[in-house]
C-alpha cells in the first residue's frame, strides 16, 4: 500500500523500547537540543511495552552488584558534565558520601535500577509506557521511494500510529529456554526469578533445580538457597565448575569505545577470533566473589552435615515431568551415564538470552535491509542498517550488533558513546531540520 508523506507531523526519530540503550539516546538528543549551538530540537518519541520503567526487574536480587563501573552510566563517557550521570543521581538522593565510603566501582543492581528509573523519570515527556510497537509499515511515494515509516503501537487495547523518518530499535534480549521446554509455574526462566519466587513463598518449597553455569545461574542458586532456608537447591551444569569471568585490566579494554572502531574494521576471521578469545568476559562465566560465596556455603554445609546446596557438575537434565504439585527432574552424570531423579518444586533454567531479530517488526521493509554472506544484518559504523537505495528511512540498531561492533554491543559499557554517535548520525542526515527551538518537540499519535 502506498502512503503520502505528511511532513509536519513526522517525527525525526522513533525509538522501539526504552531500556538503557534508548534512554541514553533520549538523553543525548535532549542534551543536543539544549546545547547553545543547537538551532532546533529533535522530534523524538519512544515506546516501551512495560507499564513503567524497568530494567531486568525479575533479577533485581538484593545484594547483587553491577558488572560495570558506575562511571559507565548513561552519559559520563560521552559527556562527563551531564546532569544525568550516576554522580548527579547519588547527589540528588543524598548518598554521595556513603557511596564513596563503600569504596566500590560497582553499584548494587537495585541501586543502578533506581538510577536508571530516576533518569527515565526526567525524560517522561518523551516516552509512552504500556505501548508495544507491533509493526512498522513503509510509507512509499509514487516513485517507489520509502522516506518514512508508520510505527504501529498497541497501548491500552487500541492501535495508533506515528510517522517518522528514522527509527532506533533497542528492544533488548529475549530469554532462551532449551528446545521443547515451555515456561510455567514449575518451569521458570531466570528472568522471572523474583516474580516466581514470590509465588512459591506462599507455600513451603522443599527443593529447586537450577540449570546453567553463568552469572545468572550462580545468582539464582545463591538467592534460592538464602531465600528458602528449609529448601535444597540442586545446581546442574555440564562444566566441572563455575568458570570465573575475566575482568582483568588488559582484557577489559575490549569494552572501550576504541575497541568498537577496531572491531568494526577487522576482517571477519579476526572478528570471530576476538569474540572467541573474549567470550569469557561475558558468556557462561561468573564473578569470582559469587563463586567463592557458593563454594563457601557448600564447605560450611559439609562441616555441619546439613546439606542443602548440591552441585551436579558434568551433568545434564535428561528429562522432566511436570506433575500437579512438583516437577520430576532426571539428571544424568555424564562420565558414567548414571541417572538421578530429583523431585522438585520448580526447575529454573538460567540458560541465557539471545538478541531478538530487530528486523522482525519491519515486515516487508526488512527484506530491503542488506545482509552479509553469513546472513547477518549489514550495519554501518554509525549503527545505521544498510538498505537498498529506495529506502531513505534511517534504521538504527542498538544491542543486536555484536557481529559488526563487538562484544560490548548488548552491554552497558558503550551505551553513552553509542547514543552520541547515533545523535551525530541523525544530525548528519539533516535532522532536526524543521523544528526550530521555539516549537514543540512533541509528536502526535493517530488513533485507529
Ligand atoms: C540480570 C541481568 C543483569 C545484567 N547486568 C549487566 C551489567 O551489570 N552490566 C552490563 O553491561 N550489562 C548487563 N546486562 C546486559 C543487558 O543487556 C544490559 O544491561 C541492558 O539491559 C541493555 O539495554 P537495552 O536497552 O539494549 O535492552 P533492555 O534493557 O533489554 O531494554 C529493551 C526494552 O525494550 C522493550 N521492548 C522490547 N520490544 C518492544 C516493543 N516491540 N515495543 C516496545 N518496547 C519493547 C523491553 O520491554 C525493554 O524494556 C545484564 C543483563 C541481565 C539479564
Amino acid at each position: 500500500m502506498a502512503y503520502e508523506s505528511e511532513a509536519d507531523d513526522t517525527a525525526d526519530v522513533v525509538g522501539v523500547g526504552f531500556g538503557p540503550a534508548n534512554l541514553a539516546l533520549a538523553i543525548a538528543l535532549r542534551e543536543r537540543a539544549s546545547a547553545e549551538s543547537a538551532a532546533a530540537v529533535f522530534k523524538a518519541r519512544f515506546f516501551e511495552k512495560q507499564q513503567e520503567f524497568g530494567w531486568h526487574r525479575g533479577m533485581l536480587i538484593d545484594g547483587a552488584t553491577m558488572q560495570v563501573s558506575f562511571l559507565k552510566d548513561l552519559v559520563t563517557p560521552r559527556n562527563p558534565t551531564s546532569r544525568f550521570g550516576f554522580l548527579s543521581y547519588l547527589h540528588a538522593k543524598g548518598r554521595f558520601a556513603t557511596f564513596l565510603n563503600r569504596k566500590s566501582f560497582y553499584p548494587l543492581r537495585t541501586e543502578f535500577h533506581d538510577y536508571l528509573a530516576w533518569a527515565a523519570d526526567q525524560l517522561a515527556d518523551d516516552v509512552d509506557y504500556g505501548s508495544e510497537v507491533v509493526e512498522i509499515r513503509p510509507v512509499t511515494d509514487a516513485r517507489g521511494t520509502t522516506a518514512a515509516v508508520d510505527v504501529v503501537v498497541r497501548g491500552q487495547g487500541a492501535l495508533s500510529t506515528v510517522r517518522t523518518r528514522a527509527i532506533a530499535v533497542a528492544s533488548g534480549l529475549e530469554p532462551v529456554l532449551p528446545a521443547g521446554i515451555e515456561a510455567g509455574d514449575r518451569i521458570w526462566h531466570s528472568s522471572d526469578l523474583l516474580y516466581q519466587a514470590e509465588k512459591a513463598a506462599t507455600g513451603t518449597p522443599a527443593r529447586f533445580v537450577v540449570v546453567g553455569a553463568g552469572q545468572s545461574a550462580a545468582e539464582v542458586v545463591g538467592y534460592l538457597h538464602e531465600r528458602f532456608p528449609q529448601a535444597e537447591v540442586h545446581a546442574v551444569f555440564a562444566r566441572y565448575g563455575f568458570s570465573v569471568a575475566d575482568d582483568s585490566s588488559f582484557t577489559n579494554e575490549v569494552f572501550d569505545p576504541v575497541a568498537v572502531d577496531r572491531y568494526f574494521t577487522s576482517p571477519p576471521d579476526v572478528k570471530a577470533m576476538l569474540l572467541d578469545y573474549h567470550s569469557n568476559t561475558n558468556y557462561a562465566v561468573v564473578d569470582d566473589d559469587t563463586i567463592r560465596d557458593l563454594y563457601d556455603r557448600v564447605y560450611r554445609e559439609s562441616l555441619s552435615g546439613v546439606r542443602r546446596l548440591h552441585v551436579h557438575n558434568v551433568s545434564r537434565v535428561r528429562g522432566q515431568e511436570v506433575g500437579t504439585d512438583d516437577v520430576n527432574v532426571r539428571l544424568e552424570f555424564l562420565p558414567t551415564g548414571d541417572v538421578t531423579a530429583v523431585r522438585a518444586d520448580a526447575i529454573v533454567y538460567a540458560t541465557g538470552y539471545r538478541p531478538g531479530d530487530p528486523l522482525r517488526l519491519l515486515g516487508e521493509l526488512g527484506t530491503r535491509c542488506l545482509r552479509d554472506e553469513r546472513g547477518n544484518i549489514q550495519v554501518g559504523r554509525d549503527y545505521r542498517v544498510r538498505t537498498t537505495d529506495d529506502v531513505k528511512v534511517d534504521i538504527f540498531l542498538q544491542g543486536s550488533t555484536e557481529h559488526s561492533h563487538g562484544i560490548s554491543s548488548s552491554l552497558l559499557s558503550n551505551v553513552a558513546v553509542r547514543a552520541g554517535e547515533i545523535a551525530d548520525a541523525l544530525e548528519a542526515s539533516g535532522r532536526p531540520a524543521r523544528h526550530p527551538r521555539n516549537r514543540s518537540s512533541s509528536v502526535s499519535l493517530t488513533e485507529h
